[in-house]
């Protein structure tokens, strides 16, 4: 009876598995930890990856000769954009190197679109009666709350393991003139380590959708971020764009926070031709160029596209072991008794774990009072709502290994108990 699924259980049974877990969770609380799975941040051993970093530049002048310590050059130094060009699959000239934060572009392209339009807009985006996104979930929490930010309406589609459910984004875009665009982290998504396949970016790409400019704000946030030697390929979506007769349609984005520095890394943006000039365009009016002696550095750091690949397989040694130690844990906890799901990423920063509907926040709350902070349940979905309240994002990269393991373990403890109480008031 170890393994009955909790469901299939006598309501005597399931009195005693109760006071089992409750008699655990005492135990846990007594302990009084104090552990965080919440944000996904490298750990210190990460960075001290790229301690180089801090030794470089050698020299101040880029390839083309180029006075890095001066004003200009908007879209960033030439061999860096041909560095990142190779490793996403783009044109150099398609690519911009900017600063520290690829989020900071995604909301300049969102005030770009609100207050002038796209390429291919009728008008600005903020004199449409309506603007509305949709939003593939779980998904990132910040693409979120900035849609919020703008008042712009969000619609949620499932995320699936290939990528988004593209018959219901077709189906969405196809009727309503005010779905202006979707979020989409194709390789790895956070949290649910979803890889976009070729035949699913190949539909987004060539969907007829009744706004003329839709567009798929494509963040590959975790390109690279692999945490298995089957590296994932992101879909190659500008060319596919550009084949269906929608080269404007895509808008990329990706970022070295979790290569080398969070927050001291470089941020890409990639896109048509016309797009990059509509971006650069726009950006001029607040930047006489981005900061170069740290694209400089980062050019050097890496010294080509193989240097990128041969950094993250570093990362991987360091955090693939946590990753391993949180599916250990859940496995040998909760597997069998039909009391959650969780996914078993092969790259990212995430797991995301599913509870019996309606016991997520209690799960959460009962962790909070033993001391293990975890994202609020329904961070991954707009508002902050999932509206079955079954979502947690797990985050094990920065805490060292054995903190992993306790966390995971009180993790297990409270998704018991919190199914017990339920599956007890319920019976
Ligand atoms: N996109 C996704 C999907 C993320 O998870 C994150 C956070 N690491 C970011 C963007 C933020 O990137 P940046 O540090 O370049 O702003």
């Amino acid at each position: 009876t170890a393994r009955t699924p909790l469901a299939e259980r006598s309501a005597p049974e399931l009195e005693a598995f109760a006071a089992e877990q409750e008699r655990a969770y005492a135990a846990l609380k007594g302990r009084g930890l104090a552990l965080d799975l919440t944000r996904g941040k490298p750990a210190a051993a990460q960075l001290d990856l790229a301690a180089g970093l801090l030794e470089l530049p050698h020299g101040v002048k880029d390839a083309s000769g180029v006075d890095t310590r001066n004003y200009g050059g908007l879209e960033g130094i030439k061999e860096l954009r041909e560095m990142f060009a190779e490793l996403l699959w783009v044109e150099p000239e398609q690519v911009v190197a900017g600063g520290s934060s690829s989020l900071t572009m995604m909301r300049d392209v969102l005030v770009d679109l609100w207050l002038h339009g796209a390429v291919d807009s009728e008008r600005p985006w903020s004199q449409e009666e309506k603007v509305t996104f949709i939003c593939p979930v779980p998904g990132y929490d910040r693409h979120f709350t900035l849609l919020e930010w703008f008042g712009i309406e969000m619609v949620t589609v499932p995320m699936n393991d290939d990528g988004p459910d593209v018959e219901a984004v077709a189906e969405l875009a196809g009727r309503d003139a005010s779905v202006k665009g979707m979020w989409l982290v194709p390789t790895y998504a956070n949290p649910t380590g979803s890889v976009v396949t070729q035949e699913i970016a190949a539909r987004l790409a060539a969907m007829e959708t009744a706004a003329p400019d839709f567009k798929i704000l494509w963040d590959n946030a975790y390109a690279f971020h692999h945490l298995t030697e089957d590296e994932a390929k992101s879909a190659d979506i500008l060319s596919l764009a550009a084949a269906a007769g929608h080269p404007h349609r895509p808008i990329m984005f990706a970022s070295t926070s979790k290569i080398t520095f969070a927050g001291a890394g470089v941020g890409f943006l990639a896109a048509s031709v016309e797009n990059v000039r509509w971006y650069t365009g726009h950006l001029g009016k607040g930047s006489i160029g981005p900061d170069k002696v740290n694209q400089l550095r980062h050019a050097q750091f890496f010294g080509s596209p193989q240097g990128v690949r041969d950094h993250m397989a570093k990362h991987r040694l360091v955090i693939a072991p946590k990753f391993a130690e949180v599916e250990r844990i859940l496995t040998e906890r909760l597997s069998g008794l039909g009391v959650a799901t969780w996914t078993r990423p092969r790259g990212g920063y995430f797991v995301s774990l599913d509870v019996l509907d309606g016991t997520a926040a209690r799960v959460v709350q009962l962790a909070k009072e033993a001391g293990i902070a975890l994202t609020p349940a329904g961070a991954s979905f707009p508002h902050g709502d999932d509206p079955r309240d079954r979502n947690i994002r797990l985050a094990p990269t920065f805490p060292p290994l054995e903190q992993v393991s306790e966390a995971m373990e009180a993790v297990a403890t409270c998704v018991l108990l919190a199914t017990s109480e339920k599956l007890l008031a319920t019976t």
